[in-house]
C-alpha cells in the first residue's frame, strides 16, 4: 500500500516537477539581460525603421503593419483598428493571469524632419515631419522584451498573458481614452509604458498626478462670405470671432490658476482679404493638474467661443479631438522597476556619442554636459505641481495601475517637439538606450509573472491610495469619435519623398550608413 502510494505521489508531482524545472526568477532575470543583448541588431534596426517611417499621428500605417507584421511573425494574436482608429491594433501571447499589457507611441512631429548624427539643423526632408520626439524607439523597446519574454514563457510554460498596445496619435493626446472607453484594459492587470528620455528613470504618484491633464478641442466659427471691399456690410467673418476668442481667452488669463497651460493655433483663417472669410477655426489645447480644474477651462472656452459668436454675428460649434487624465503612476511597479534599473545600468557611451551630444546642447546655448552617466533614484513626487506637459496614457493609468519608464535614449536639455530632439534618435544613444529600456522591460515583467504577490500589491495602491482621492471619469461623450482624419493632408504631401528615404536593412547595417552620414557630424568649430 505505501508502495502504491509513493507511486501515485511521484505520479502527482510529476507535472509540477517539470514546472519546478523553471529557474528561480533572479536566474530569469539574467537569462533575460543576456537574450535582450543578443538582439542588440534587431532592435536597432527597429529604432532606425521607424524613424525612416516618420509618420504623423493618426497615419501610423507604415508603422503599424510593420510592428504588427513582426509580432504576428512571432506567433502574437493581432487585432487590428481597435476603439475604431484604423492604425491602431493590439498583439496578445500567451494565457491566463497575469495580465501585463506594454504600451510605447509610434508617431511623430510636424516640420521636425533632421538627419541623425548631425548636431545642427539639416533637415532629410525640408519642412516634413520627423521623430522630435524619439517616439520611433518605443516600439523597439517593447518588441524586444515582449520577445524575450515569450521565448520564456515558450521553453518554461510560464503562465500569463503580454500585451502590446501602440501610443497612436499621442501627440495630439488622441487616443487612449478611446481604447479605455472600447474596453481593452478591462482585462488587464498591470500596465508598463516606457517612454524616450535622456535619463533611466520611472516615477510614482502619491498626489492627484503627475504633469497635466488636457483636453484638446477645435473651434469651427461659420460667417458669412461678401466682398471685403464693395459690400462687407453684407459679410460676416468667421475669423473675427477667432480673434475676439483668442483675445477674450487672454485677458481671461490672469485669472487663471498658476498651474494651467492653455495655447492655440489658427487652423483655418480664410482664403484671402478681399473675401470676407465665411468659416474660419481654431484649435486649444487647456491642460490643468486634474478632471475639474480641467473640465472648467473646457467649460470657460465653450462660453468665450459662444460669446465670440454672438459679438460678430457668427455662429459656432466645437469638436474635443483629445484628452488626458493627468497620469498617475503606482507606487509599487516603480519600486520594482527602479531596482531593474539598478541592475541593467546606464548604457556605455563613447566618445562619439558625447561629442554629438556636447555639440547639440552647445547649438542650442546649453550647456555642454553630455550624456548622462548615473541613474537617477526613485524619489518622493514634488507635494505641489506647476502644470506642464500631459499624455494620454493617463486614462490608462486610472483604470489599471501603470508606471511609465523613462529610457536614456535622448540628449539632455533639449527643447522637446522639435528637429533637435530628433538629432540622436537614429544613432548609437538610441540604440544602446532602447536595448537597456528593453531589459528592464523584460524583468519587470519578469517580476509580475512570477511573483502574484506584487500584482496584489499593486492593485492595493490602486485602489486604496489613488482611486480614493479621485475617480476617473471619461472627457469624452458618447458621440465624441476618433479624429482619424487629422494630419491626412500633411501626410500626403510628404509621403511621395519619404518613401524614398525608408530604411532598407538587407542593404544597409544602419539608417546612419545608408545615408552616408558620419558620425558624429559637427560642425568644424562646434
Ligand atoms: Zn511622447
Amino acid at each position: 500500500m505505501k508502495k502504491y502510494l509513493a507511486i501515485a505521489s511521484i505520479l502527482l508531482v510529476a507535472p509540477l516537477l517539470s514546472a519546478q524545472q523553471a529557474p528561480s526568477l533572479d536566474a530569469l532575470k539574467q537569462e533575460a539581460l543576456v537574450e535582450t543583448d543578443k538582439m542588440q541588431t534587431f532592435t536597432q534596426q527597429m529604432v532606425d525603421q521607424i524613424f525612416s517611417y516618420s509618420e504623423l499621428g493618426f497615419q501610423e500605417f507604415e508603422t503599424s503593419k510593420y510592428v504588427t507584421g513582426i509580432v504576428e511573425k512571432n506567433g502574437f494574436e493581432i487585432e487590428k483598428g481597435i476603439a475604431g482608429i484604423p492604425t491602431a491594433w493590439v498583439a496578445t501571447y500567451g494565457s491566463g493571469k497575469p495580465v501585463i499589457a506594454f504600451i510605447t507611441d509610434e508617431d511623430c512631429i510636424p516640420r521636425a524632419s533632421q538627419k541623425p548624427g548631425v548636431a545642427y539643423h539639416d533637415p532629410l526632408i525640408e519642412g516634413a515631419p520627423g521623430h522630435g520626439e524619439g517616439h520611433n524607439s518605443g516600439m523597439a523597446v517593447n518588441v524586444t522584451a515582449a520577445l524575450v519574454l515569450k521565448k520564456q514563457m515558450d521553453k518554461y510554460h510560464l503562465a500569463g498573458t503580454i500585451k502590446i498596445f501602440p501610443g497612436i496619435a499621442e501627440e495630439l493626446v488622441a487616443t487612449k481614452a478611446f481604447y479605455v472607453r472600447a474596453g481593452y484594459f478591462k482585462d488587464v492587470d498591470i500596465v508598463l509604458g516606457t517612454h524616450v528620455g535622456d535619463e533611466f528613470s520611472t516615477s510614482y504618484s502619491t498626489g492627484k498626478g503627475i504633469w497635466s491633464g488636457v483636453v484638446s478641442v477645435q473651434y469651427f466659427f461659420h460667417g458669412k462670405a461678401a466682398h471685403a471691399a464693395f459690400a462687407p456690410w453684407d459679410g460676416r467673418s468667421a475669423l473675427d470671432a477667432v480673434e475676439l476668442m483668442d483675445v477674450a481667452w487672454d485677458f481671461n488669463r490672469e485669472h487663471l490658476r498658476l498651474s494651467q497651460r492653455s495655447h492655440r493655433v489658427i487652423i483655418n483663417g480664410g482664403e484671402q482679404p478681399n473675401v470676407v472669410p465665411s468659416e474660419a477655426a481654431v484649435w486649444y489645447y487647456f491642460r490643468e493638474l486634474d478632471y475639474p480644474h480641467i473640465k472648467s477651462l473646457y467649460e470657460l472656452g465653450n462660453t468665450i467661443a459662444d460669446s465670440a459668436a454672438k459679438s460678430t454675428g457668427t455662429t459656432v460649434d466645437h469638436k474635443l479631438v483629445g484628452s488626458a487624465w493627468p497620469p498617475f503612476y503606482n507606487k509599487v511597479i516603480a519600486e520594482v522597476q527602479q531596482k531593474n534599473i539598478e541592475a541593467v545600468g546606464m548604457p556605455t557611451w563613447t566618445d562619439a556619442d558625447q561629442t554629438l551630444a556636447k555639440a547639440v546642447q552647445k547649438e542650442i546655448g546649453k550647456n555642454a554636459t553630455g550624456l548622462k552617466e548615473k541613474i537617477e533614484p526613485l524619489s518622493a513626487p514634488a507635494e505641489h505641481l506647476n502644470g506642464g506637459a500631459s499624455d494620454d496614457v493617463g486614462d490608462i493609468s486610472w483604470n489599471v495601475p501603470m508606471v511609465y519608464l523613462f529610457y536614456p535614449a535622448n540628449i539632455p536639455e533639449l527643447p522637446g517637439h522639435s528637429w533637435v530632439n530628433a538629432i540622436a534618435m537614429a544613432t548609437p544613444i538610441a540604440h544602446k538606450g532602447s536595448t537597456a529600456g528593453a531589459k528592464v522591460q523584460a524583468m519587470t515583467a519578469l517580476d509580475f509573472l512570477l511573483k502574484p504577490e506584487l500584482v496584489r500589491q499593486a492593485w492595493d495602491y490602486f485602489r486604496n491610495v489613488q482611486t480614493k482621492q479621485a475617480k476617473y471619469e471619461s472627457f469624452l461623450s458618447p458621440d465624441d469619435k476618433p479624429a482619424i482624419e487629422l494630419n491626412t493632408e500633411k501626410m500626403q504631401k510628404f509621403l511621395p519623398q519619404l518613401k524614398k528615404l525608408y530604411f532598407d536593412p538587407s542593404k544597409y547595417k544602419t539608417y546612419l550608413e545608408q545615408l552616408g552620414i558620419t558620425y558624429p557630424t559637427v560642425r568644424a568649430n562646434p
